[in-house]
């Protein structure tokens, strides 16, 4: 069985393609379809992971860690309990919990899934998510595009040349993608949006505005009592889902704080239109993040056929009514629920690798390119950005001095004008040659999931490769999860 994960910044979701090709969001322990993606270490030996690490987050922040997708394949390091855990290595315990609870209900072991990732994931950050896999004891069989498979769950794929924008709204990203799609072929034109924007910003008006009218009624300051201002969070988010799908709400907290007079207790009216007002710099934001990347793929609004609806903050009419005025001539599409539509393209991704369902040819294209560095210290790509994978590409190298045993390559990849140094590749031979005499091809291969291997071979001997990668991503923090986790990791057990 291939599952489908949709492994999110706040919240993670597994499904799968049951009985009669039926598509089902896997439920966990607790009974939800969504688990929030948080980490709880509980003593040295015990991690919680999803609802009940998040009840724990404001009693033991330096316990709890957030938002660990957007640490993938950095050289972040989270200390607890005076140990270093790589951004792979909590990323796998959230996949390990996915991986448990998704095995109960199907009552086999989940091995192995298809994985989603935002569109503009590069190269390590894609290596992170694999070594999370890896660690959780997942064989990722494909790492999906987001935006390609929310607009697989739609069903774009039948539909013949169309462009299609993916707009993804959660809690704490906006991700616009704007993708053409012919014959199976979704090729992301451009990606844009903002890792700054998403609906826990709109919480964050609300709360501010609920503490100064507390402020300015009572004179007492709940921003400075932590434990009554989450209680705000919480209150004012369930408000803004509610104003939603009606007109008006109350905001209802009694015994939030004490003052010289007594208890304070809030009560408090909030209409949509109000609500709107309040966030109205923010909805005018979202607006231009829409328009600045139309604008950068110069792409007009009369352009784009399909929009995709994905995330909870796309529930909000006044988001809704934004992308119904920039975009009048586009079919929207927001009929599946936005939080589980990425799960879901996920899971039926996972239904066409076994077989499940009919064969549906799904191509991408890579997003950066991917190259070395030559003698002169430029960049030379091998693997061109936009190329569609998989793919291939071979390059010969030579040394430069006498009695030389190696050829060394530095591996980069470059993304809008910014160099990644991916590692030093090394091809170490059994004799010494003269200048210029070795014969070295490299082929880099994007596989699959848009992740780069590398081998070589001696033209001459056609000996393969003894490759030793050092530095970079391939050689740092995330090559050596693996070793991190056979000492400590398994020893946590995954509640
Ligand atoms: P996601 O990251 O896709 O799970 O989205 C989570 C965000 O969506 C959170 O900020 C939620 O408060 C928000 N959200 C969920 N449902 C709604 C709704 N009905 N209206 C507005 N925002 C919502």
């Amino acid at each position: 069985m291939i599952v489908g994960v949709d492994f999110g910044t706040t919240n993670s979701l597994v499904a799968y393609v049951g009985p009669k090709c039926k598509l089902e969001i896997i439920p966990n322990e607790r009974g939800s379809r969504l688990t929030p993606s948080v980490v709880y270490f509980k003593n040295e030996k015990q991690v919680l992971v999803g609802e009940l690490a998040r009840s724990q987050m404001l009693a033991r922040p330096e316990q709890t860690i957030l938002k660990v997708k957007r640490k993938m394949g950095t050289g972040h390091r989270y200390k607890v309990f005076g140990r270093d855990y790589t951004p792979s290595e909590i990323g796998g315990l959230i996949l390990r919990k996915l991986k448990n609870y998704a095995s109960d209900f199907l009552g086999k072991e989940v091995k192995q899934a298809v994985i989603t990732v935002p569109a503009y994931f590069d190269d390590n950050q894609r290596q992170g998510v694999l070594h999370a896999a890896r660690l959780a004891g997942i064989e990722v069989v494909k790492l999906l595009n987001e935006p390609t498979a929310a607009a697989l769950a739609y069903g774009v794929h039948t539909k013949n040349e169309k462009t299609v924008l993916v707009l993804d709204f959660g809690g704490g990203t906006f991700d616009i993608t704007l993708m053409k799609h012919s014959e199976g072929l979704f090729e992301v034109i451009t990606t844009g949006g903002s890792t700054e924007l998403g609906g826990s910003d709109f919480d964050e008006v609300l709360a501010r505005w609920v503490v100064e009218t507390v402020r300015e009624t009572n004179g007492v300051d709940l921003a400075t009592d932590p434990i009554a201002l989450q209680q705000v969070y919480n209150h004012v988010e369930r408000a803004k889902i509610d104003l939603s799908s009606v007109e008006e709400t109350n905001i209802v907290i009694p015994y939030i704080a004490m003052s010289p007079n007594g208890p304070i207790h809030i009560n408090l009216n909030l209409s949509r239109s109000q609500f709107e007002h309040l966030t109205k710099e923010l909805l005018k934001r979202t607006e231009e993040l829409i328009l600045t990347t139309l604008e950068e793929s110069q792409t007009g609004a009369e352009d784009v056929d399909v929009v995709v609806l994905a995330g909870g903050t796309s529930r909000m009419p006044a988001f809704r009514s934004i992308v119904c005025s920039l975009l009048p001539k586009a079919e929207i599409k927001s009929e599946i629920n936005p939080d589980e539509v990425v799960a879901l393209g996920a899971a039926i991704q996972a239904a066409v690798l076994e077989g499940k369902i009919r064969n549906i040819e799904l191509k991408d294209v890579l997003p950066h390119s991917l190259g070395v560095l030559d003698d002169d210290g430029e960049f030379v790509p091998i693997i061109e950005r936009d190329s569609t994978y998989p793919t291939s590409a071979a390059k010969i190298f030579t040394n430069a001095y006498d009695d030389q045993d190696y050829v060394e390559i530095r591996i980069l990849q470059k993304r809008r004008g910014t160099l990644v140094d991916l590692g030093n590749f090394r091809f170490t031979s059994k004799k010494k040659w003269k200048k210029n005499e070795a014969n070295i091809a490299v082929t880099f291969q994007i596989n699959q999931n848009g992740v780069l291997e590398v081998s070589a071979e001696d033209l001459d001997t056609n000996e393969v490769a003894e490759v030793t990668i050092t530095g970079g991503v391939f050689g740092g923090g995330n090559q050596n999860d693996g070793e991190m986790l056979e000492r400590r990791g398994t020893d946590l057990e995954v509640i």
